[in-house]
């Protein structure tokens, strides 16, 4: 049987933030891995604490990455996209990421005045999930970011299941693919979020496709998950998306 797609599809370059390795760091370790494709998403967050949207070298991003693209050619299959904070909140800026036709957007819920002054755990995480679950419902990206990160942010997580994985089986109507975001396992040693039976859920669901992602912010961090994979339940491909369609193919 053809071995599946080795993809890392949430990469954070220089361009974020809270990055700072370069696109062609990253391709390079990418090459030593023999990972088959990675795509850059790198943070676009419009909310009280962070604007990065307003004065994102949209331009400067695009250029550095066709050059890499073409230095690395024939080496790796490489994609550009983007990680939007809230895209069901910010709807103009969204389309306007859109416009630049990048080969997919991450959406995830990183902040939004209405968790600000939310000081009960329990409390805070069930808003968390409400924002997570209107975004799938409204907001326009082509996968679900890291839906249960406060498995990661908080020591004394209490997940609501029944509620996550509802927002999990949306996922399969709305044809937007969770990824299993393995950060939490790297910082915290916990489960990769979403975790194994909720990913069974989802495809119990009907469920295709799913990605494992790194969410990578430094060069290290760049993996190939190799059990995260073998782990994944019969029935689930790994895919990735290029202009915004799904391919299961590099
Ligand atoms: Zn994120
Ligand atoms: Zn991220």
């Amino acid at each position: 049987m053809k071995e599946p797609i080795k993809c890392d599809l949430h990469v954070h370059t220089n361009y974020s933030f809270d990055g700072n390795a370069t696109m062609e760091q990253y391709a390079r370790r990418a090459v030593e891995l023999k990972l088959d494709v990675v795509c850059f998403t790198d943070h676009i967050d419009i909310n009280d604490h962070r604007d990065t949207f307003r004065d994102f070298p949209f331009d400067e991003r695009q250029r550095e990455f066709e050059r890499v693209q073409k230095q690395f050619d024939g080496q790796i299959k490489l994609l550009l996209g983007f990680e939007m904070g809230e895209p069901h909140l910010h709807p103009r800026e969204t389309a306007f990421l859109r416009s630049l036709h990048p080969d997919m957007i991450i959406g995830s819920v990183h902040d939004s005045p209405s968790l600000d002054g939310i000081s009960d755990r329990r409390a805070y995480e069930r808003a968390y999930d409400r924002l997570v679950r209107q975004m799938v419902e409204d907001g326009d990206f082509d996968v679900l970011g890291h839906v249960d990160v406060l498995r990661k942010w908080h020591d004394d997580y209490e997940e609501d299941t029944d509620y996550v994985y509802g927002t999990l089986k949306l996922c399969v109507s709305r044809g937007i693919v969770p990824e299993v975001n393995t950060s939490s396992m790297r910082a915290k040693g916990v489960l990769p979020m979403p975790d194994p039976k909720a990913v069974a859920y989802y495809v119990a669901c009907g469920g295709k496709y799913v990605v494992v992602n790194s969410d990578a912010h430094t060069l290290s961090q760049l993996d190939e998950f190799p059990q995260v994979r073998q782990s994944l339940p019969k029935g689930a491909r790994l895919c990735f998306f290029e202009g915004g369609k799904l391919r299961t193919e590099a």
